[in-house]
């Protein structure tokens, strides 16, 4: 009995090691788990280097002169947070994109402007296409109506190019006084005169009925910021005085009209 009651204590003492053992395993077990789940992650990689057989031989020989450095090198990769700057660059990117790009393709504001922000088509083009007669919004400072103007296309074009051809060699590329104070027409409604000006509005820049100024010689009516806005869509760096920008504005329009006008 006594030998038995010893050998079920030891038996009983054993079987509550192994138990604590089991336990105490399962336990650090499960801390580790629970605690180093990022290691894990880690160390996973490396066991399967290390089953893989073929990326083991070029894979050692490298690894082993690191091998403290190993879990160096294991921390760095630990740090796979860094996709989330990645994630707000890539963010930054598309919102910056558009910021900057505005695209250089827009809806045509009218039949005689294409898809460049400031840019008309040509005389050629406007022919082809049986545009004749273009049109524009304008309003009468005195009683204030508003109505639509046409212009014959040829007809006034060659208005504004006779005029330019006279006078260029003495604008010394500054616009003249009647481009910059521009005269405008009479109304057929009230009777008043010099009082029917074009409706341009600042903020749809992309918008400006670029021909109906040009052909009205109304040019002038535009801010330096909108002139400014022309030049820069037509890679036309000029800065300076409004007379300047000005008549840069008028002769880039004019070349996009007619492209094999006698210019410069
Ligand atoms: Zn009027």
């Amino acid at each position: 009995m006594d030998r038995g009651e010893r050998e079920s204590n030891e038996e009983k003492k054993r079987k509550h090691s192994d138990n604590d053992d089991g336990r105490e395993h399962s336990v650090k077990a499960k801390t580790s788990s629970s605690l180093e789940e990022k290691r894990d992650i880690i160390q996973e990689p490396l066991f399967d280097l290390n089953s893989s057989p073929p990326p083991e031989p070029p894979s050692e020989p490298v690894d082993p002169p690191p091998p403290p450095p190993s879990p160096v090198t294991q921390q760095p990769v630990d740090p796979p947070p860094p996709p989330p700057p990645a994630k707000s660059r890539r963010r930054r990117n598309p919102t910056q994109g558009p910021g900057e790009g505005k695209s250089e393709f827009i809806a045509p504001p009218f039949p005689w402007a294409t898809d460049r922000r400031a840019t008309i088509h040509s005389l050629n083009y406007l022919s082809n296409n049986d545009i004749h007669t273009i049109m524009g919004n304008v309003q009468c400072k005195r009683c204030d109506e508003k109505f639509t103007l046409e212009f014959n296309v040829n007809e006034k074009f060659y208005e504004v190019m006779g005029f330019i051809m006279e006078k260029k060699d003495e604008m010394h590329d500054r616009a003249p006084n009647v481009w910059m104070n521009p005269t405008l027409q009479n109304c057929n409604l009230c009777g008043q005169q010099n009082c029917v000006k074009p409706i341009i509005i600042p903020k749809n820049k992309k918008a400006i009925n670029w021909l109906f100024l040009l052909l009205g010689q109304w040019i002038g009516l535009c801010s330096i910021d909108e002139l400014k806005y022309f030049c820069k869509h037509n890679k036309n760096h000029r800065t300076g005085a409004k007379d300047r920008v000005l008549y840069s504005t008028y002769i880039a329009l004019c070349k996009q009209l007619f492209p094999d006008a006698p210019f410069d």
